[in-house]
């Protein structure tokens, strides 16, 4: 039997949570982050920071902060600072203020009761526990609009005023908030705005140049040599150019273009792997309005996504999708929504160019109204909503 060589070296390179130690074409930004909190190194206790990093899905946000993080703390230390990097994404804990600064909390103090206390108790546990050990935080807080979605200004108030009321004492928790634009800030009153817009740092879409840099750092990381061949990695950086200059969408597309290459035997990742790859994706901007559904329209486009993927048939009727709905709701403990509700479902998912409709020819039946799927796998959007369907358990999201 032929030994069968992958075209990959080490793949977890090209893992979502995979922080490369640098960062082409973030160098400016880090740069700047790094000067911002360049008092840590010198006088930490005199002090806090508070900055706000903005750019849209991909263009690098989670990874320039983790980065930060890291290479702060080691700053930081080489200057005798003990350094916390700490770094939550707001909406796995739906936003809660209490439950964040739980997760804060654990970390320094693995031990500290789960439940039971308010969010200012929990900050203040936080704050003497960094009095005690004498160190320094910098919380960095990923997507924080969904943390002003839930508690709006008051949440600002908890995280910055604790600390300026202690006015003698130390300063020790300094802050970085990540989100996509500033737009949900304007939710926030006057003044809760005005203690975070001081340092904005914002990160520009990349361009296909870029692009082609990110990923050709990767590829030597993650690809044997010579296995990814420069017009894929240039084909790769044009298709995520058109995904508003998104790494985490060029990053995927390659990783799975080579799945397809292993799969296929070959030793070189060609285009064609590519554009298989790529028709197997869920597009980044349809990925959002997917995730913005409420909750009965993703059950109906996952009834519908199973309908799909289970028939031979390229069309299905509406009583069709309703009849595999009815099954969804059951497996998902709901209720169905009516006949009428869904229809209107079936126009929104249209207007969002999800589903497609046809009005089906005069039948015997008389004319009724096709469903189909446009340019997307059933059973990729299937994948897709059921992660989503299940973070909405977890999270609790706004339902319907
Ligand atoms: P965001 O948080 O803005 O949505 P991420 O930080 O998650 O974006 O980046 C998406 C992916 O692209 C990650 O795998 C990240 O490591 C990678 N990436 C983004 N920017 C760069 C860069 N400048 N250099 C190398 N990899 C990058
Ligand atoms: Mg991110």
């Amino acid at each position: 039997m032929k030994f069968r060589q992958s075209v990959f070296k080490d793949e977890s390179k090209l893992d979502i949570n995979y922080v490369p130690s640098r960062l082409p074409h973030r160098e400016k930004e880090h740069r700047l982050l790094m000067e911002f909190f360049s008092f840590l190194t010198q006088f930490p206790e005199k002090m806090a920071q508070r900055v706000i990093v903005t750019g849209d899905i991909g263009t690098g946000k989670t990874a320039l902060c983790q980065r930060f993080g890291a290479d702060m703390t080691i700053e930081a230390g080489r200057r005798g600072v003990t350094l916390r990097y700490v770094h939550v994404n707001c909406r796995e804990y739906r936003g809660k203020l209490s439950l964040i600064i739980q997760h804060a909390v654990s970390i320094l103090s693995p031990n500290f009761p789960k439940r039971g206390f308010s969010s200012e108790e929990i900050l203040r546990t936080l704050l003497q526990s960094l009095d005690e050990e004498k160190a320094f935080m910098i919380l960095a807080l990923d997507e924080f609009d969904s943390l002003i979605e839930a508690e709006g200004s008051d949440a600002v108030y908890a995280l910055t005023r604790l600390q300026e009321m202690r006015q003698s004492a130390s300063q020790r928790i300094s802050l970085v908030l990540i989100m996509r634009d500033l737009k949900p800030t304007e939710q926030l009153d006057a003044s809760a705005r005005s203690t975070l817009q001081r340092n904005v740092i914002c990160l520009e879409k990349y361009s296909k140049e870029q692009l082609v840099d990110i990923l050709n750092d990767r590829v030597s990381m993650a690809f044997g040599s010579a296995a990814v061949p420069e017009d894929v990695v240039c084909l790769a950086a044009d298709l995520a150019r058109d995904e508003s200059g998104n790494a985490r969408f060029a990053i995927e597309l390659l990783w799975r273009a080579g799945k397809y290459a292993d799969a296929e035997d070959l030793d070189v990742v060609a285009p064609e792997c590519l554009r298989k790859a790529i028709s197997s994706i869920i597009p980044m901007t349809q990925r959002n309005e997917l995730q913005s559904l409420g909750y009965h329209e993703k059950l109906f486009l996952l009834a519908a996504a199973e309908f799909f993927k289970s028939s031979q048939k390229a069309y299905g009727t509406l009583a069709e999708v309703e009849k595999a709905y009815a099954i969804t709701c059951e497996e998902f403990e709901e209720q169905p929504v009516s006949h009428t509700q869904l229809w209107k479902y079936v126009q929104l998912l249209t207007a969002l160019g999800i589903l497609k409709t046809e009005v089906s020819g005069e039948g015997t039946r008389g004319r009724s109204t096709l469903i189909y799927l446009p340019a997307v796998s059933a059973s990729e959007l299937e994948k897709e909503l059921r992660g989503l369907l299940a973070e909405g358990k977890r999270g609790g999201a706004r339902w319907r």
